[in-house]
């Protein structure tokens, strides 16, 4: 299944994905995105909820979010009429487009990914069978 092609990111949690990304330089930052269960494109977004980065000390090429973090959530958001819908994470260096690791790690297709750039860029990423395919963000208050 293909997610939808626009997503709707509250400007809070924008600031906040800039915000830990810079916090968290020269490593990567991620975490969990949710928002509102809805059934209607486009996605909402509108709380994110940091993780630790349970990558190897001294990554600065990687991420690995804490599952039981993910878990937790998953019921608090449900149980709230709510759920995640994606992950974002940052590239302190390089551009905000999927890496080759994170072509490798995408096993989830129901999670939209965004990425947090060095200059602050966020892009938005559905990760499909063949690949990652952009998403548009549109930035709501
Ligand atoms: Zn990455």
């Amino acid at each position: 299944m293909s997610g939808p092609r626009a997503l709707h990111l509250a400007a809070g949690v924008l600031a906040t994905l800039r915000d830990h990304a810079a916090e968290a330089a020269p490593r990567e930052c991620c975490g969990l995105l949710t928002g509102p269960v809805d059934g209607t494109a486009p996605l909402v977004i509108d709380r994110a909820v940091a993780s630790a980065n349970l990558a190897p000390d001294g990554a600065t090429d990687s991420f690995e979010l804490d599952t039981a973090l993910h878990l937790s959530l998953q019921r608090t958001e449900r149980a709230a009429g709510r759920r995640v819908a994606g992950l974002y994470h940052s590239h302190p260096v390089g551009e905000a487009i999927p890496s080759r690791r994170d072509r490798a790690g995408a096993y989830d297709h129901t999670l939209v990914w965004l990425i947090i750039g060095p200059d602050g860029t966020v892009r938005a990423w559905w990760p499909e069978p063949d690949g990652f395919v952009e998403a548009r963000i549109e930035v709501v208050s």
